[in-house]
């Protein structure tokens, strides 16, 4: 790296805590956390100079040493249903999805915590390309960042993010260095002030995760199950050979207890003659049945070269019926953004083709060049 471009600190990912350590190395007092997030999150402001309340001399001191850099969005998608699809770019020549989906009386924003996965859930696509990094706290939130500009320019006051959800590509629970501070900002007042039920972590089931975010900052947690038995389940989520149903479903229970009064909500895709039959409703009716929880069905979405296909509404019907019977609070999700590939399972991120890369490369020096 050339003289004078030494590494600046992304303030993007600092939470309170981590901006107040910042501030306290600068010798600054800790109030100054307090504006900086209001600037960057409440006001989506990222030059210095226009943080007015700041000195003159510490703008210049945060300019030197800082900054606050958001994804790029690289491409955008408008499906019939309102869904918005982003494709952002991330250094390294990478980039991630993130999905808004409206709703009448919520916006949901879906983000990616990793690029790629490593988990290799056999029925999602996201795992067809591998993995490549864990995305830092600023490329988490970042997409929130972008999100909440972009809206706001598409859709003015209209429409809001209201929920956030870590169900885009990537397992969030080996990713906790980066998704605990970006969780942080999203529950923070002065970030984005979401309440703990509006922002879900969901995980394919990886316990040492569940059991390290029993305590800290609340959330609601999803867990993607979809089958009730170990063999079926570690055909279709195969890291249930190292974390077994029963060992899952009794971190869930860990979880439940730390969190008084919260439940979890399990998530559950409907694979045709896999895991939808009606044996499959019971045995599931048996494995929750001590466990205050939700059920979510997902209609599972197809992709390119999967040999899966998405159960019959009829079978839906008939599962979701037999769970009911149990008492079990069972609903099925309604696939949204289907047409530009942003429905559950259907983010890959696209690994740029050459040429794409080479113009993000060359994006990326021009703005170094206006930058410096
Ligand atoms: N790794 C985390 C976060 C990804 S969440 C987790 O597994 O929970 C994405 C959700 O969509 C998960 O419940 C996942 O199992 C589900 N999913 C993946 N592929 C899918 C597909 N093709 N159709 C429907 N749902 C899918």
């Amino acid at each position: 790296m050339p003289a004078g471009l030494q590494e600046k600190t992304n303030l993007l990912g600092l939470d309170r805590a981590g901006l107040e350590r910042f501030f306290a190395d600068l010798g600054e007092k800790p109030f100054r956390a307090r504006q900086l997030l209001q600037w960057i999150h409440q006001r989506g402001v990222t030059d210095f100079d226009a943080m007015t309340d700041l000195s003159l001399a510490l703008r210049q001191r945060l300019e030197a040493v800082a900054q606050v850099e958001a994804p790029r969005v690289m491409g955008e998608q408008l499906s019939d249903d309102g869904t918005i699809k982003w494709l952002m770019s991330v250094p390294g020549g990478n980039a991630v999805e993130a999905v808004f989906i409206p709703e009448a009386s919520r916006g949901t924003l879906c983000i990616s915590s990793q690029i790629g996965c490593m988990l290799n859930c056999t029925f999602c696509s996201t795992a067809t390309q591998g993995f490549n990094r864990n995305l830092a706290a600023g490329e988490i939130i970042g997409q929130v960042w972008r999100a909440v500009a972009r809206i706001r320019e598409l859709h003015g006051e209209n429409r809001r993010v209201t929920n956030v959800v870590f169900m885009g590509m990537g397992e969030p629970m080996l990713n906790l260095g980066a998704v605990r501070p970006a969780l942080s900002l999203l529950r923070d007042d002065l970030a984005y002030g979401l309440a703990a039920r509006r922002v879900t972590i969901s995980t394919a089931g990886v316990i040492p995760g569940i059991d390290d975010m029993a305590d800290g900052e609340e959330f609601a947690l999803a867990v993607s199950l979809h089958a009730a038995e170990n063999e079926l389940r570690s055909r279709l989520v195969p890291l249930n050979r190292k974390y077994p149903v029963e060992t899952l479903i009794e971190a869930c229970k860990r979880f439940v207890r730390a969190r008084s009064r919260r439940s979890v909500t399990f998530e559950y895709t409907m694979i045709a003659g896999v895991n939808d039959q009606p044996e499959h409703a019971r045995a599931l009716v048996r494995r929750l049945s001590c466990l205050p929880c939700k059920i979510n069905l997902i209609p599972f979405n197809a992709f390119p070269g999967t040999p899966f296909r998405c159960s019959s509404d009829e079978a839906i019907y008939e599962f979701q019926k037999i769970t009911r019977a149990a008492g079990l609070i069972t609903t099925v999700r309604k696939t949204r953004g289907e047409d530009i590939d942003a429905a559950c399972g259907q983010l890959v991120g696209k690994l740029l083709t050459p040429s794409q890369r080479r113009q993000l490369v060359q994006q990326q020096l021009a703005s170094q060049a206006i930058a410096s």
